[in-house]
């Protein structure tokens, strides 16, 4: 069912990418070109859940080769986050054998980059097309990041949503962010996207704020999902979570 396809090209050669592609605007041409020249050499020969899509397809790829730190998830468990996933690879194991569809399509605004749906038992991933274009490696690396977001929300079987789950999923994308922050230096500081700046990259800044409290964290998810419930199925809160005692959904943000 799932085909697997080999594109064993680098980045800066595939013709994918040199074809029809109009020039990208950045805020700096210099580094941004820099860290282009970062992106490695990628083979599709891990998975590509019948999506025939080169960039959701090396998304897959990149994110099948995370590897969460100890002392990440440590931090990540201190704080009270449920680990859906031990590394990238659980992750797309997952996609692959619930047959998760993941595709590009209009989400509400840019700050949508990426949602799970169910429509009658299929599992659907939906990244912001805006995104469908993109040759930025960055992009790429946020968008398997995403990924892994939603497929957190996949796991749970329900269609219920809370805090804790935007919790745990958030930290998921978080722990995959500082992986490629660390494989792939400089790549995030080049670039102007906003699932970049405004999602992955800001949730690994607030997840490893240095206020134990971790109080623009929960502000930040006060602001997107403070009218939750606190809870759902599979994602509990857990004893030592930073949410205890925090007041969510008590400031109107217009
Ligand atoms: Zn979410």
């Amino acid at each position: 069912m799932f085909i697997n396809k080999i594109y064993p090209v680098s980045y800066n050669s595939n013709p994918y990418f040199a074809k029809n592609q109009p020039e990208r605007q950045v805020s700096s041409p210099g580094v941004q070109s820099f860290a282009m020249k970062e992106m490695p050499p990628v083979s599709m020969n891990y998975f590509n859940p019948g999506m025939d899509n080169f960039i959701l397809g090396q998304a897959i790829n990149f994110l099948s080769e995370v590897e969460f730190s100890q002392e990440d998830m440590a931090h990540m468990e201190n704080i009270g986050v449920n680990i859906a996933f031990n590394s990238g690879k659980e992750a797309v194991d997952y996609i692959r054998d619930e047959n998760i569809s993941i595709k590009f399509a209009p989400l509400p605004s840019l700050g949508h980059h990426a949602q799970f749906q169910e429509d009658n038992g299929q599992k659907n991933i939906l990244i912001n097309e805006a995104y469908s274009n993109t040759r930025n490696f960055a992009d790429i690396l946020a968008i398997s990041e995403a990924v892994l977001h939603e497929t957190t929300h996949a796991k749970d079987d329900d269609v219920e949503a809370s805090i804790q789950e935007e919790f745990d999923a958030l930290a998921m994308n978080a722990l995959a962010n500082r992986y490629h922050s660390r494989k792939y230096p400089y790549v995030f500081e080049a670039s102007s996207s906003n699932i970049v700046n405004d999602g992955v990259v800001l949730y690994s800044k607030l997840f490893f704020d240095e206020d134990p409290k971790k109080t623009a964290l929960l502000k930040r998810i006060d602001e997107k999902y403070g009218s939750l419930p606190l809870e759902s199925p599979n994602h509990n809160l857990k004893e030592n979570s930073i949410l205890k005692g925090y007041k969510f959904n008590t400031i109107s943000f217009q």
